[in-house]
């Protein structure tokens, strides 16, 4: 069952509160937004009548009135998201809340193009929602992560590297037309950046590495995600100094990605005559002291830190959080701190956490759940 979110104006604000678990009570939505507490009973009362809301605990008075808990119903609805890789996608389920109902991963090939992709990711979530969501409850919304660029404007593809066909593909108007619900859609590094920053809720300003097969990464300012144009946080094309040029997917010389990838580095290692799949495989190496690939991971360490060094005097994040398949060879958060505190201000890094992300594999769906909510509270 699809069915959009029945909620105008105030309303959404007030849902929105209580999903994110800012407000249980009447009160504290009145405090939270600024209207009058009349105002707030007669739309709660309304979120409750759409069976959106459940108040627990009325009517029970021991001395004072103790206030009445509010929460999400359980049959407010889902959302379906993906986030697509180049040879995987992460598909989950989750509640207004973002908590998942499910999550499962499933083999798919990106450079099939567009349609059979996304038709792919479709099917999946028809079959999960038959499996895992009771009869009733809705599906709100729809969203997938793109790793490529993504115009917020036409929610379009725009000149993504190795996604074969998918230049100017319509991704959204394609899910919009199965499903007529809001529709997400979102470059993976900013999905991941916004799930993030849920987990560093005393910071506001994050920059949120992902190193995987690619490389990207997403920027959140006063807590929120910073899209900028579409391509903003987008690290991937900056030139790297290097003594051996190497062209980048993008047709330029030397670009961060060309060195410092998962798919750079696994096309070093293949040259070398050691096997490697994927980039997880770079990681085993790693962990198995294979000296070239840790040599590898260190120097694309290296070269990722010499270009945040620039971002980091510039934007002065309070966090600098690594994430994506890479990361988990330790050599390349270390290579990154060692590049970032030697060659950046002492203003710049005396607070400054270069961490590995918190949020783990799922940040990507867990950012897609909250963005996906905000598209289906205000109808878009
Ligand atoms: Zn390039």
């Amino acid at each position: 069952m699809n069915q959009r979110l029945p909620v105008q104006g105030a309303q959404g604000d007030l849902l929105r509160l209580v999903a994110t678990g800012r407000a249980e009570s009447r009160a504290e939505l009145a405090r939270l937004s600024g209207l009058a507490a009349s105002s707030v009973s007669l739309r709660v009362e309304e979120l409750i009548d759409a069976g959106l809301l459940a108040e627990e605990g009325s009517g029970t008075s021991r001395g004072g009135r103790r206030p009445r808990r509010l929460r999400l119903s359980s049959g407010a609805g889902v959302l379906a998201v993906a986030d697509l890789g180049s040879h995987h996608v992460r598909l989950g389920l989750l509640d207004l809340s973002g908590a998942p109902l499910v999550i499962e991963e499933r083999g798919c090939e990106i450079a099939d193009g567009p349609q059979a992709t996304l038709d792919a990711i479709a099917d999946a979530f028809d079959e999960l929602l038959a499996e895992h969501v009771p009869p009733g409850t809705p599906l709100r919304g729809v969203g997938t992560g793109i790793p490529g660029p993504v115009d917020p404007a036409t929610l379009r593809v725009v000149t993504p590297s190795r996604m074969p066909g998918w230049n100017d593909f319509p991704v959204a108007d394609h899910l919009a037309a199965r499903y007529d619900l809001p529709v997400l859609v979102e470059n993976d590094a900013n999905l991941m950046a916004a799930g993030e920053a849920r987990w560093w809720p005393e910071r506001e300003n994050l920059m949120v590495v992902k190193a995987g097969t690619g490389i990207g990464c997403g920027v959140v300012v006063n807590g929120r995600l910073h899209r900028g144009r579409g391509a903003a946080g987008d690290i991937s094309h900056v030139r790297v100094l290097s003594d051996d040029s190497i062209l980048c997917a993008c047709g330029h010389p030397d670009c961060l990605e060309a060195h410092a990838s998962g798919a750079a580095l696994m096309s070093v290692l293949r040259g070398s005559g050691i096997e490697v799949a994927r980039t997880a495989d770079v990681v085993t190496l790693v962990n198995d002291a294979v000296p070239e690939a840790t040599s590898l991971v260190r120097t694309a360490g290296r070269r990722i830190g010499e270009v945040l060094t620039v971002l980091v005097n510039f934007f002065n994040p309070d966090v600098v959080a690594v994430g994506g398949s890479l990361s988990a060879a330790e050599p390349l958060i270390t290579s990154i701190r060692a590049a970032v505190w030697e060659r950046c201000l002492p203003l710049a890094t005396r607070d400054l956490e270069i961490a590995p992300a918190r949020a783990g594999r799922d940040a990507a769906l867990l950012g897609a759940g909250a963005l996906l909510l905000d598209a289906a509270l205000t109808g878009r």
